[in-house]
């Protein structure tokens, strides 16, 4: 462990974020990185308590956190990079854009604040790439077994890493023109700059994974070709099927999905599409309906696109303020109240509030109808959603951006082509091995869970390449 009482001595720091005039006029990270002493601080606070939680509860891949702290703490940066390389393929975006669920179950967090692993973890990983510590790992041997990856966001990423170290030849297969997922595509370039992808995509490059882009698997190339010409296939197409709003007029122009409205956001700022396809909030009132972190996305980037007014409604009530910096609910995440970045950014935020109706006079939408709810619970226990009598409002607005989740895996031809059974929630059924109904087909990521999060993805296609590599050998 670092210092004995590291904990008494030092108060927990975070990265600061920059400020939001200067953020607002870039794209650039929004967080500023630790300095040294001040990491070393921080890694100084770790108890090493004996019963990790961050490690074996908190943190979906396991990291081991106690022993990287000490490390960093003792100037050890190398082999603190040793130990977390060896159970995350992708510190440098975990430790950027997880919501770290370890931080909540750190034992300091009973009633202190926790350490602050998640800057802890980016620095290692930050340095090792410095220091040219990030080398590729080729393998030994060569299987001569082929695995087809279909999608390349962190869940197929983390199984052709692993797989492809296994020794087996990898092809990603990935619909759109370059690999990433929703960490290109998705989670804007102020949370995660596109250059830290690819930075690591040239190592997969140099390990020998393959990647063909552009495929839609199931309509450029069949189920049954994947089948002829691997030896297995992973399944990590994500959870892309957007929740609609049953909102009448929610068909209109000027209504979104966030995730396209992101997607085209980072390709045109990478000069992938002109201005005719941006959708662009310069100059509008913009809606985000829906309270959650992608919603959240939409209002950073409407902000930065020059939006007059922004306002994001949530259906569901306001969730409860916690200004301790300790966990009411440890070693749980904490179901309290947040502020993002995005929103010290300039944001109207409501809760409770039900979108009744939009439209438009002319092509796009212009207004929207709006009531305050209340919400109650019913006789089993369930909350009931009560319109108040006289609460009804209208916005005038300009475009409306519906950031209300997904709901499952995309129905695909492919998905149908391989006959695979879907569990209750729409998403691809997988045995305990994440084994599909179909011989050699393996899943992982969003399309097995449902939309979850980045770290858990990760973990899921790490699970699925030592599956898949049991299966082959
Ligand atoms: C806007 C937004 C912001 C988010 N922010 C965060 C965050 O800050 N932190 C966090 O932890 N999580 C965040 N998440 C959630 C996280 O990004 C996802 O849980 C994670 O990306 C899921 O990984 P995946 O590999 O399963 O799927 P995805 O990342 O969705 O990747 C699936 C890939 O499969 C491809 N594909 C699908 N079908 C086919 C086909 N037939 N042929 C070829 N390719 C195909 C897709 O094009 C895509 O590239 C966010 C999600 C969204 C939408
Ligand atoms: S991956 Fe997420 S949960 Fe795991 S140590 Fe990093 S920040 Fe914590």
């Amino acid at each position: 462990m670092g210092e004995l009482l590291g904990f008494l001595n030092y108060e927990r720091k975070n990265g600061a974020y920059r400020e939001v005039i200067d953020r607002l006029g870039d794209y650039r990270e929004v967080v500023k990185h630790l300095d040294p002493i001040e990491l070393r601080e921080q890694a100084a606070r770790c108890m090493d308590c004996g019963t990790p939680f961050c490690h074996a509860l908190g943190c979906p891949v396991a990291n081991l956190i106690p022993e990287f702290n000490d490390m960093v703490y003792r100037g050890l940066w190398h082999e603190a990079y040793d130990r977390l390389e060896l159970t995350n393929n992708f510190p440098e975006i975990t430790g950027r854009i997880c919501p770290a669920p370890c931080e909540s179950s750190c034992t300091l967090a009973i009633n202190d604040a926790p350490v602050s692993i998640k800057a802890i973890e980016l620095a290692i990983i930050e340095k090792a790439f410095e220091e040219g510590w990030v080398v590729p790992q080729v393998p030994r041997e060569e299987s001569r077994r082929r695995v087809a990856v279909v999608g390349s966001g962190p869940a197929g990423l983390a199984a052709a890493q692993q797989l492809r170290r296994m020794g087996h030849r990898v092809i990603v297969y990935e619909r759109d023109s370059l690999p990433g997922g929703i960490l290109r595509y998705g989670i804007p370039e102020f949370k995660l700059e596109k250059a830290i992808i690819d930075r690591r995509l040239e190592i997969f490059r140099q390990e020998g994974i393959e990647f063909e882009t552009n495929v839609m698997v199931g309509e450029d190339l069949s189920a049954r070709y994947l089948k002829r010409k691997h030896d297995a296939v992973v399944l990590a197409m994500g959870a892309r099927e957007p929740r609609p709003i049953p909102v009448s007029g929610s068909e209109s122009d000027g209504v979104y999905y966030a995730l396209d409205y992101l997607t085209r956001a980072t390709r045109h700022l990478h000069g992938e599409i002109g201005d005719r396809e941006l959708i662009s909030a310069r100059d509008k009132t913009v809606l985000v309906i829906g309270g959650g972190d992608t919603g959240a996305d939409c209002v950073g980037t409407a902000n930065r696109q020059g939006a007059k007014k922004v306002y994001q409604f949530e259906i569901l009530p306001r969730p409860d303020e916690w200004k301790e910096s300790w966990n009411p609910q440890w070693p749980d995440y904490p179901r309290i109240f947040r502020n993002s970045s995005s929103h010290e950014e300039g944001c109207e935020r409501r809760w409770s509030i039900k979108t009744k109706k939009l439209y438009g006079m002319g092509v796009s939408v212009q207004k929207g109808i709006f009531c305050e709810l209340e919400w109650v619970q019913d006789g089993s226990g369930r909350r009931q959603q009560k319109e108040i009598p006289g609460s009804e409002f209208t916005l005038d607005i300009d475009m409306v951006l519906v950031a209300a989740g997904f709901i499952h895996v995309e129905h695909s031809r492919l998905l149908k082509d391989f006959n695979l059974a879907m569990d209750r929630r729409g998403n691809i059924a997988v045995n305990p091995d994440l084994a599909t109904g179909a011989e050699g087909v393996f899943a992982a990521g969003d399309a097995v869970n449902g939309a979850s999060l980045v770290v858990r993805a990760i973990n899921q296609g790490r699970h699925a390449a030592d599956h898949v590599n049991q299966y082959l050998r």
